[in-house]
């Protein structure tokens, strides 16, 4: 089956109605940057941020992790790890109400075997702490 497409504003350019830079949807609202912790779904990804929230009890603070899910157009295609900024516009969906303004960076994924082999190389090969390089301060 053809599925009648609505007509390019511009050769070569997408024609996504969700996009915000060739499609109609305006940004208005919070503009926050986010890590994509996955872009499985057709046209969407998942970008979660950390944020630091403090417990007055225990006069400390505490990561806390808020995920949102935001349209991510064909001319973007943000994939998994990528570090996007993103912005608020009207519900795009049942769940989204941001969409990919652009993409910043690259996060390393990390996983726990890294951070366990990081720690051990720099450990150095006996497993001890490195020597200190004397009559240096
Ligand atoms: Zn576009």
């Amino acid at each position: 089956m053809i599925m009648a497409e609505p007509m390019a504003r511009e050769v070569g350019v997408c024609n996504d109605g969700k996009c915000a830079v060739h499609g109609g949807v305006k940004v208005r609202g919070n503009i926050f940057t986010g890590r994509v912790v996955s872009a499985k779904a057709d046209k969407t990804a998942i970008v979660e941020r950390t944020l630091t929230h403090y417990v007055h009890k225990y006069e400390r603070y505490k990561n806390v992790r808020s995920r949102l899910v935001a349209h991510n157009p064909r001319c973007i295609g943000a994939k998994e790890q990528d570090v996007v900024r993103i912005g608020e516009t009207r519900k795009l969906s049942k769940t989204k109400a941001f969409t990919i303004l652009s993409v910043e960076g690259h996060a390393k994924a990390v996983s726990h075997e890294d951070v366990g082999k990081a720690f051990k190389e720099k450990k150095g090969p006996k497993g001890k702490a490195p020597v200190k390089e004397e009559g240096k301060e």
